[in-house]
């Protein structure tokens, strides 16, 4: 048979010990993008979420809008497999299923129409990538889009936010086209995302 070359051996070893040591770095961050995850409506803060979660999945099984989707381990160990939502897989709808079947009380209940009693998160419009301050009055799909009336136009027809109506339920991100006609630019942000309390507060996780 003939030898492996030394110097691709080398390289492949090398390589296997940089996949090995990225893994333990993740794991050694026990909470690292998980405390900036957005979590299913009314769930405990991200501590007690975390104490309470037993990663059953069934809140992500029951999901009627595919928003739910489990942290892999770049989210850090112990966060691996705890539900987050995805806006650009499904919105959520406030259905209260995720609730109704979680055995550990981990998610409670949210009125949609009383978001300073609990959220997801909050909308921000993300100027470099929203389609409208690029040129203005041409998108305002979120605006149409919204469900609780929390986006409005300024002067110019870009998208504002209203904070004290917005409950962070996704609509505005999952509809928005900006990600498709920005792409180029690089990421994969929309032109309007939900910030967690973190994110809003200018934390980073
Ligand atoms: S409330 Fe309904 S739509 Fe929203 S995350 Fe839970 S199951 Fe999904
Ligand atoms: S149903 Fe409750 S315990 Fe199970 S994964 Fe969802 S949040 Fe965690
Ligand atoms: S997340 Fe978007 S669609 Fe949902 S309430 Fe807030 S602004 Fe409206």
């Amino acid at each position: 048979m003939k030898p492996a070359n030394p110097s691709r051996r080398a390289f492949v070893l090398g390589a296997a010990a940089l996949a090995v040591g990225a893994g333990i770095g993740a794991a050694a961050r026990p909470c690292a993008a998980s405390c900036d995850a957005l979590r299913p409506p009314g769930a405990a803060d991200e501590a007690e979420f975390m104490a309470r979660c037993i990663r059953c999945d069934r809140c992500i099984s029951v999901c009627p809008t595919d928003v739910l989707y489990p942290l892999g381990i770049e989210a850090g160990v112990l966060a691996v497999r705890t539900p987050a939502l995805d806006f650009r897989a499904g919105s959520c709808t406030f259905c209260d299923l995720c609730r109704q079947v979680c055995p550990t009380e981990a998610i409670g209940s949210v009125d949609p129409y009383a978001p300073e009693k609990g959220r997801i998160g909050g909308a921000q419009v993300l100027p470099a990538r929203c389609l409208a301050f690029a040129t203005p009055g041409s998108c305002g799909i979120c605006v149409d889009a919204c469900p609780y009336g929390a986006l409005s136009f300024d002067d110019e027809r870009r998208p504002v936010v209203d904070d004290s109506k917005c409950n962070g339920c996704g609509e505005c991100v999952r509809i928005c086209p900006a990600n498709v006609n920005t792409s180029f630019s690089g990421g994969d942000e929309r032109g309007i995302r939900v910030a967690t309390g973190k994110q809003m507060e200018g934390v980073e996780a």
